[in-house]
């Protein structure tokens, strides 16, 4: 089979691979839609991002080594006999697998455990003719959601993760900082979850526009007016009482840097939560006199956990979170993969909302 393979950062073939056998509890499976998250595109240019270190040490001793590829809509090819898929179901899954031995899973918290292989990372994901995938991952994909739809389940349930973590009281008002893939969720499921105003930030028109239409208040575009003000101005000069942080990192990647954050404390009220959704790739100093002062809960999402994945299908599958409208960029053929991932590391300067999606075996013409 072709697959793609990592000889260093900057560095992806496509060569042909013996197929994966499948081992006990995994499922085999052909790969429909792939798209590279936003940390991998970084990560395979070994921009700082989450992992780096374990994508590097896995290079220096193992290349060439089939990497990434955790947010897939597949087909099922094979699997065990009792399995609770069956050859022809289309499948989703998520990414951060729990170790199933540790007392917190043992203990039914298995969203906190950090022991378990991450798909793509530690084991083999899709941008692949054929993988072989744990049956814990994946969840079976309803008939009303699209291939390409699909392939975003695993990101959205990151963020149904994220909304749970904010447990959000009825009429609460949300900001949200970044309205990529990620912060597009978080506005459509904090509306599910009974949030009053709903506040959106971005330095994109389109990003902005876009989620007005998903159910936004406000949409403001930071580089139109004094953010901090217009949402003090929007909440009686209270801020917020829960507040996302979907915008930070690289600013060479066209992200936000540390500022965002710092907008995010400056705009929640007095006791109110912070959800870092972000990742940095580097420390940053921040003054946390500032939130033990004003009783700031600077909180992080649990991994999401079968139940959130399974979720994410019904939200879609019953039109209550909308996704076609984020999916701005889509390849056609396996051997546009790399172009995938310089969309996707590269968002601000094509446009893209979500990451660029390949379509990987197109219908013969
Ligand atoms: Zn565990």
């Amino acid at each position: 089979m072709k697959a793609w393979r990592f000889y260093g950062f900057n560095d992806m073939r496509l060569e042909d691979v013996p197929a994966p056998v499948r081992a006990p509890g995994q499922v085999l499976v052909e790969p429909l839609f792939v798209q590279p998250s936003v940390t991998e595109a970084q990560l395979a240019r070994g921009i700082p991002t989450l992992a780096l270190d374990r994508i590097k040490r896995r290079l220096e001793t193992e290349a060439p080594v089939q990497l990434f590829g955790h947010e897939f809509c597949a087909r099922v090819l094979e699997s065990d006999a009792a399995s609770r898929f069956h050859v022809g179901d289309r499948v989703a899954a998520r990414a951060k697998l729990p170790c199933g031995k540790c007392p917190l899973c043992k203990s039914e918290r298995s969203e906190l455990c950090r022991k378990g292989p991450v798909i793509g990372f530690d084991l083999p994901g899709c941008f692949s003719e054929i993988a072989s995938i744990p049956e814990i991952a994946l969840v079976k994909v309803d008939d009303r959601i699209s291939d390409s739809e699909a392939a975003c389940l695993q990101s959205l349930s990151d963020s149904v993760a994220a909304v749970e973590t904010a447990q959000l009281r009825i009429a609460d008002s949300v900001v949200i900082f970044g309205q990529g893939s990620m912060g597009l969720e978080c506005l459509q499921i904090a509306r599910l979850s009974g949030a009053g105003q709903v506040i959106t930030v971005d330095v994109r028109d389109e990003a902005c526009e876009i989620s007005r239409e998903l159910g936004a208040d406000h949409a403001l575009n930071a580089r139109a007016c004094d953010v901090v003000e217009a949402i003090r101005d929007l909440t009686d000069g209270n801020g917020a009482d829960v507040v996302f942080e979907c915008a930070g990192g690289s600013p060479k990647q066209g992200l936000a840097g540390n500022q965002t954050l710092l907008q995010a404390l400056e705009t929640t009220r007095s006791g109110g939560k912070i959800i870092g959704v972000s990742w940095f790739g580097a420390p940053l100093l921040l003054n946390i006199d500032l939130l033990r002062e004003r009783s700031l809960r600077y909180l992080f999402p649990d991994i999401s956990t079968q139940a959130h994945l399974a979720h994410t299908v019904q939200l879609v599958a019953s039109g209550r979170v909308r996704l076609k409208a984020t999916i701005t960029h889509v390849l056609s053929g396996i051997e546009s993969v790399p172009r995938a991932f310089e969309i996707t590391a590269n968002k601000g300067k094509y446009k893209a909302i979500n990451p660029a999606q390949v379509m990987m075996r197109p219908p013969e013409a």
